[in-house]
This record gives structure tokens, C-alpha cells and sequence, in this order.
């Protein structure tokens, strides 16, 4: 594993708390093993650290319009929920009193 990954892991480490993903136990200073790996100290879940480089659009007007138009499938999307929930509602009244 490479020694830059081993920075930034210890950086981002050090800039907030990480918890375990199956018992939420905080893995502050638990060591992290050659392969970036750590193991809960809590419950024993092994789990491992990923470093990701990502290229995003340096072009503020496109980052915007994504912006909106996720904020807008966002609204669309919990509109269709709420109106699937109103409608199982109403198919289950309809079977109990019917
Ligand atoms: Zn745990």
C-alpha cells in the first residue's frame, strides 16, 4: 500500500471520527493495519480504508444546474412516495371496511 495513501488517511483520521460500520463504536486510535485495514475493538468487524480521487466540473453554471435538477428529482421522488403511501392507505381501508 502506498505511503500517500497512508497520509491521507491519517489526515482525514485526524480531521474527523470514524465509526465502525456495524456497532458504531468510535475508532479514534485504533490502529490501522498494512493493508489500511482496522478491526472494531467493540464487536471485531473488520473493516478497511478507501482512498478516492474524484474529477468534478470546475464549470460553476454546470455544477448549479445538477444541482437543481437533483433538488428537483429529490421532489418528484418523495411526491411518488407520499402518493404511494396514500394510496396503499386507501387500499387497505378499502379492503377492512369493504
Ligand atoms: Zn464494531
Amino acid at each position: 500500500m502506498s505511503v500517500e495513501h497512508d497520509r491521507v488517511i491519517a489526515k482525514a483520521r485526524g480531521e474527523r471520527s470514524f465509526i465502525c460500520l456495524r456497532c458504531r463504536y468510535e475508532l479514534d486510535g485504533v490502529p490501522m493495519n498494512d493493508a489500511h485495514g482496522v478491526v472494531c475493538p467493540e464487536c471485531g468487524y473488520e473493516m478497511r480504508f478507501h482512498v478516492q480521487v474524484r474529477l468534478e466540473s470546475n464549470d460553476q453554471v454546470y455544477q448549479q444546474s445538477v444541482k437543481k435538477t437533483l433538488n428537483r428529482m429529490d421532489r418528484v421522488l418523495t411526491r411518488l412516495a407520499f402518493g404511494l403511501v396514500a394510496v396503499a392507505v386507501v387500499v387497505v381501508l378499502v379492503m377492512i371496511f369493504f
